[in-house]
C-alpha cells in the first residue's frame, strides 16, 4: 500500500533538516524515548490485566550497522497495528511536527534547542526511515512502514515474531558521524542515562591483555531507578552521595542535599545539592540537569529557576515544564513560575531545618554556604525574607549570630545619639586590625564582612532598615557615634599626649585639601596610630571596587 502523509507543505523534510540542524543529535533521544514509552504502556496494560502475553524483561535495544549504514532502535513494547501506524505516525506525529514548524518558522532563535518534535526528528539524520511493528493485540499482523523523506510512504505486511517495534534509520550522507559507536554511546549517556527501562547498546567489554574484548553480558547504559525517582525514606545519606558522583564524577563532596517530591499542583521531583562554593570565580553555574520523565532535556536551567539557584547542582524532573518554547516564554509560563517559587521555598526550608537541627554543622559549613545565601538574599525578595532567620553574621572573634541574635547583642551599648543601632564592621581584618582592637577595647562588637557580596548585602540591609546604621570600623565617625561608651572613654594622659605629638606634626597638608602623613618621621610612634578615613569616601570607594569586580 502507498499513501501520502497529511501534509500542508511539500517541503517539510528539508525544513526539518534546516531548522533542527544545530541540534540533530536529539533524534536518538526521541526515538529511544518513544520505545521506552511503548514498553511502559505494555507494562501498564499487563498490570491491569488487559494484556496476558509476556510483559517481562521489557527493554530497548540500540544497534549500529556500519555496513548497512543504519541505526536500529528496537523495543518489545506495545507495538502498532496498521491502523495505528496510520493514525499515530502518518497523522498525529506528523501534525505535531507540522504544527511545530508552522509556529516557529519565523522564530528559529526562539527554539531553545531541545523539544519534543518526536518521531519525525529521525528524518534530520536519515534518508529513509522504516517502522517494523507488531501490535500486542491478538492476531495482529506485523507491518512495515517506509518513508524516504518525501510525503509519500509505503506500508506492507511483513513477518515479525515478537510483539514490539523496530525503527530503522538509514543515516544520510551529512550525518555519518552517527555511524560511530563512540558517538552513539555519547548520545545515549547524555540523554538516556536515567530512562526507566533498560536500554542496551551492544555487549559489555572487558580489558583483556592488551585490548577490550566483548563479553556475553548486555551493555546496559542506564540506571532505571535513579535516586530522585525513589522515596526519600528509602534513601540513605550514602545514596545521595553516590548519586551526586554519578552526575559529577570529578566533584568534591556536596554540603547538603534537598530531595524534591511534589505531585500537586504540578509534578516535580529532583535532588538539589549545595556544592562547595569558595568564590564567585570558581562557581560553576548551570550544572543542574533538567529531565522530563527521566528523559534528559537540558543542563541549562537558566530562566526556569531563579538566578541564584543556578549555583546549585543536581537534577530536576518535571513533565510540566514546557520544553519546546523559548527562554523568554518559559519565564512567563505560570507553571514554571510556580515551580520556581516552590524550589526557592524548599531550599529555604531545608536550610532553616539544618540550621535548627544542627547549628554546629551549619556554622561549620557557613563559609561555603555564605556566597549562595547572600546571593539569594540580594536577588530574590522571597528568599531574603526567609533567609533572615538563618543568615549568619560573623564577628571578628569568629562568632556567628543570626540577625536577631546580633540585634540583641548590640542593642544595649551600640546605639547612637538618635537611638539608632550601630553595626560596626571591618572589611579587611588585617588592614583594619588596630581599629578593630580599639573598638573592642571600648566594648563594641565588630562584624567581619570581607567578601564583596557581604558588602553588597550590607548596602541592601542599610536600605531596608533606615533605622540602623552600618559603619566601617575605621570611619571617622566611630568615635562620635556611640555616646554611651563614649562617656566613660578614658582621656589621654599628658604622657600619652606627649608621646603622640609627633603624629600630629607628621600630618602635613598636601595643598589639595587633604593631609598626608609622613611615616618615615614617625618611627616607633606609627604603631599605636589610628588613621581614620571619611566614612562616605570609604563607602564610595568600596562600591566602585565592587562594581568593577562584578562587571
Ligand atoms: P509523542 O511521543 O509525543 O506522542 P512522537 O512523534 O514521538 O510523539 O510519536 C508519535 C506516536 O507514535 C506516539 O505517540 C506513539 O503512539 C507512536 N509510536 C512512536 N514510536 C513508537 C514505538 N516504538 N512503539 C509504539 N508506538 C510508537
Ligand atoms: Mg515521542
Amino acid at each position: 500500500m502507498e499513501g501520502r502523509i497529511g501534509v500542508t507543505s511539500e517541503n517539510l523534510f528539508p525544513i526539518i533538516k534546516k531548522f533542527l540542524y544545530s541540534d540533530h543529535d536529539i533524534f536518538l533521544r526521541e526515538i529511544v524515548s518513544n520505545a521506552v514509552d511503548a514498553t511502559q504502556k505494555l507494562k501498564t496494560l499487563a498490570s491491569v490485566g488487559s494484556y496476558s502475553g509476556n510483559a517481562e524483561d521489557l527493554k530497548v535495544r540500540v544497534k549500529l550497522d556500519k555496513d548497512a549504514g543504519t541505526i536500529t532502535v528496537s523495543d518489545n513494547g506495545i507495538g502498532m497495528t496498521e491502523e495505528e501506524v496510520n493514525k499515530y505516525i502518518n497523522q498525529i506525529a506528523f501534525s505535531g511536527a507540522n504544527e511545530f514548524l508552522e509556529k516557529y518558522k519565523n522564530d528559529a532563535n526562539a527554539i531553545i534547542g531541545h523539544f519534543g518534535l518526536g518521531f519525525y526528528s529521525s528524518f534530520m539524520v536519515s534518508d529513509k526511515v522504516e517502522v517494523i511493528t507488531k501490535s500486542h493485540q491478538d492476531g495482529a499482523k506485523a507491518v512495515k512502514w517506509s518513508c524516504n523523506g518525501s510525503p509519500e510512504y509505503t506500508m506492507e505486511e511483513v513477518d515479525k515474531d515478537e510483539v514490539g517495534t523496530d525503527i530503522v534509520m538509514y543515516i544520510n550522507e551529512d550525518s555519518k558521524e552517527f555511524l560511530d559507536e563512540n558517538r552513539i554511546s555519547e548520545l545515549l549517556n547524555k540523554y538516556c542515562k536515567f530512562l526507566p527501562i533498560p536500554v542496551i547498546f551492544g555487549k559489555k567489554k572487558e580489558w583483556k591483555g592488551e585490548e577490550y574484548v566483548e563479553t556475553d553480558e548486555n551493555n546496559q547504559i542506564n540506571d532505571v531507578s535513579p535516586a530522585w525517582t525513589r522515596m526519600p525514606a528509602d534513601l540513605e545519606e550514602e545514596d545521595y552521595h553516590n548519586f551526586y558522583h554519578q552526575l559529577y564524577p570529578m566533584a568534591d563532596e556536596p554540603l547538603f542535599n534537598i530531595h524534591l517530591n511534589v505531585d500537586y499542583p504540578f509534578n516535580l521531583t529532583g535532588i538539589l545539592y549545595f556544592p562547595k562554593i569558595k568564590n564567585t570565580i570558581e562557581v560553576q553555574k548551570n550544572k543542574i540537569q533538567l529531565y522530563s520523565n527521566q528523559v534528559f532535556v537540558t543542563d541549562s536551567v537558566e530562566g526556569i529557576v531563579p538566578e541564584f539557584l543556578t549555583l546549585l547542582h543536581g537534577v530536576l524532573d518535571s513533565p510540566d515544564i514546557p520544553l519546546n518554547v523559548s527562554r523568554s516564554y518559559l519565564q512567563s509560563d505560570s507553571n514554571v513560575k510556580k515551580i520556581s517559587s516552590h524550589i526557592t521555598k524548599k531550599v529555604a526550608d531545608r536550610l532553616q531545618e539544618i540550621f535548627k537541627e544542627n547549628r554546629e554543622e551549619f556554622e561549620q559549613k557557613w563559609d561555603d554556604l555564605k556566597l549562595f545565601i547572600e546571593y539569594g538574599m540580594l536577588t530574590d525578595e522571597k528568599f531574603y525574607e526567609r533567609a533572615l532567620k538563618f543568615f549568619l553574621l560573623g564577628n571578628t572573634e569568629g562568632k556567628k549570630f543570626t540577625w536577631e541574635e546580633y540585634e540583641n547583642l548590640i542593642k544595649e551599648n551600640q546605639t547612637d545619639k538618635d537611638n539608632k543601632m550601630v553595626y560596626l564592621y571591618a572589611n579587611h581584618h588585617e588592614d583594619q586590625f588596630s581599629f578593630i582592637e580599639a573598638a573592642k577595647e571600648k566594648g563594641y562588637d565588630v562584624l567581619l564582612m570581607e567578601d564583596p557580596l557581604s558588602t553588597h548585602l550590607l548596602n541592601a540591609l542599610e536600605q531596608k532598615y533606615p533605622e540602623k546604621r552600618f559603619v566601617r570600623v575605621d570611619a571617622d565617625v566611630v568615635e562620635k557615634l556611640i555616646p554611651k561608651a563614649d562617656d566613660d572613654k578614658e582621656k589621654l594622659s599628658l604622657e600619652e599626649k606627649n608621646e603622640l605629638s609627633p603624629v600630629f606634626q607628621a600630618i602635613v597638608p598636601n595643598g589639595k585639601g587633604n593631609f598626608i602623613v609622613d611615616f618615615e618621621d614617625l618611627g616607633e610612634t606609627a604603631n599605636p596610630m589610628v588613621i581614620t578615613q571619611n566614612e562616605f569616601m570609604r563607602r564610595m570607594k568600596d562600591m566602585s571596587q565592587m562594581q568593577a569586580g562584578m562587571s
